[in-house]
């Protein structure tokens, strides 16, 4: 097997004196969609926010295409390309839907590159090419959903980190995100590493899976293989 393109080695995060996650070790393979599921405060956003820059472990290593990145700030891990969407769909409700994509390629040169990508993204999202001249503001939550997802891929990202998409969405948008995402993925060959609390959604959508409690990985397997565990049957997808 190659190596991941990902890699997180006994990562610790805090918040001041607040230790959000400890040891935290996982990796995100080529080509694939990984989820970190777990309750609230379980330290998943933390995870995220440790990638991309956001904040800078106590201790371990963030690796990414076989490099340490985890004393980067946050503007160099996007240009080496890793895109973070973070949860609440941040768009900038002033400018238009078109606008807000154009942003994700704010760091960008290739005009004709950039011009391709706009048309690959309102492929995906026939939604949002509708409301192109909208301003973001006046979006539903869903189609602002996407558009913030549109964003990042405007960046031609290397590794898509999304935190919560399914958030205050209805059951019939989760589904929809959803498909977006393993659509994106089985065409673009773009690794996703994907933060949910919606487990059984995002266990059917990815390949492998962590569970976080308290700040450590209590569980990690395939998703098929995590599906079947009675722990997580019992806790995360409500069976009996
Ligand atoms: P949620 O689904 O609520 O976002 P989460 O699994 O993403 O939960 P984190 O947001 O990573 O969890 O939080 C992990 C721990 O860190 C929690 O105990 C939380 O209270 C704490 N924490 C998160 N953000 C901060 C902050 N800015 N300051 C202090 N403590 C924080």
């Amino acid at each position: 097997m190659s190596e991941p393109i990902l890699k997180l080695t006994n990562i610790e995060s805090s918040y001041g004196p607040i230790t959000a996650i400890r040891g935290i070790s996982m990796s995100v393979p080529e080509a694939t969609i990984v989820t970190v599921l777990g309750a609230n405060g379980a330290g998943k956003t933390t995870v995220l926010k440790t990638i991309s820059g956001i904040i800078d472990p106590r201790k371990g290593a963030v690796i990414f295409e076989g490099k340490a990145i985890q004393s980067m700030d946050p503007d160099a891990v996007a240009r080496i390309g890793i895109a973070h969407v973070p949860e609440g769909r941040e768009v900038f409700p002033l400018l238009t839907a078109r606008e807000n994509l154009m942003m994700g390629a704010y760091a960008r040169s290739d005009r004709k590159g950039i011009a391709d990508d706009l048309e690959m993204v309102f492929n995906y999202l026939p939604a949002v090419k509708r409301l192109e001249k909208r301003t973001a503001g006046t979006m539903s939550g869903g189609e602002q959903q996407m558009l913030v997802i549109g964003r990042a891929l405007m960046s031609r990202p290397k590794l898509l980190l999304l935190d919560e998409p399914s958030l205050g969405l209805s059951p019939r948008l989760v589904k929809e995100i959803f498909e977006l995402i393993v659509r994106i993925n089985g065409e673009q060959k773009l690794p996703i590493l994907v933060v949910e609390q919606n487990a059984g959604t995002a266990l059917k959508a990815a390949h492998y899976g962590y569970v976080l409690e308290l700040g450590r990985v209590v569980m990690e397997d395939s998703c098929e293989r995590l599906m079947e565990k009675e722990d997580v049957r019992e806790f995360y997808l409500g069976a009996a």
